[in-house]
């Protein structure tokens, strides 16, 4: 097939195999052995990744599983909760499942969030990213760096979840919407191990302090946040995989 045929073939309306409404131009969405519209990929699970290789069977499957899952949130009662302004877990200890929306604010039978028993749970750990950048400052039109170097550390916590569930097989969920800084002047941390990196920040801040109050004020609250959702994390590990 030509190119030409090939941008002709993309403009070309086709015809969604599951609900069978016409698809708009550039709108299909590929399944390995058919086509499927914008509104029916809405339909599935929303850690759900592999739609590409399903057959129009498999999805078909999923949809109607998908409304019976929409059924079952109204007998879905948490008895504890997790979560600021980013994902939100909610916990039903007694009947051992769990749910999570993408945010707080959102209608859960819109989301149709997959219930997931804490058996299907494989595998459920903290997550975190971790990075550190020099910061500059600008004298005579270049960049040069301060004295004490200052150096801005990012974090971001996940929970990291692997399950036995047919359609949400594994997903990170951000604890919180925006990344965590924490901020230290003195010699550059050496390089950390994802893991320890918050600990390892720690031991730094003992060793090198911040020199004034209003620093150290800050240092300290930032350091809070970032234990804060380290905690977090934990804490809904804990309680779904002990649970
Ligand atoms: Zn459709």
């Amino acid at each position: 097939m030509g190119l030409f045929d090939k941008i002709a073939g993309a403009f070309e309306k086709k015809q969604c195999d599951i609900c069978g409404g016409e698809i708009g131009m550039l709108g299909n969405k590929k399944l390995e052995n058919g086509n499927c519209c914008k509104e029916c990929v809405k339909k599935l699970s929303p850690w759900f990744t592999d739609r590409k290789h399903s057959t129009v069977e498999e999805i078909r499957e999923q949809i109607e599983y998908r409304e019976q899952n929409r059924e079952a949130l109204k007998d879905f009662h948490e008895t504890v909760s997790f979560g600021e302004d980013s994902s939100l877990f909610l916990i039903d200890q007694q009947n051992r499942r769990f749910v999570v929306l993408p945010r707080s604010n959102v209608d859960i039978y819109q989301v149709n969030p997959d219930i997931i028993e804490f058996d299907q749970v494989r595998e459920m750990k903290l997550d975190m990213s971790y990075s550190s950048v020099e910061e500059k400052i600008m004298r005579d039109g270049q960049r040069v760096s301060y004295n004490p170097p200052r150096y801005e550390h990012t974090f971001n916590f996940y929970v990291k979840i692997v399950t036995d569930h047919p359609y949400a097989h594994e997903h990170r969920c951000p604890l919180h919407a925006r990344s965590l800084k924490v901020h230290t002047a003195g010699p550059k941390m050496n390089r950390s191990y994802r893991l320890d990196a918050l600990e390892d920040l720690t031991r730094f801040l003992d060793y090198y302090p911040p020199i004034n109050y209003r620093d150290r004020v800050q240092v300290d609250r930032e350091l809070d946040d970032c234990y804060y959702f380290a905690h977090m994390g934990d804490e809904i590990c804990r309680t779904i995989m002990r649970g």
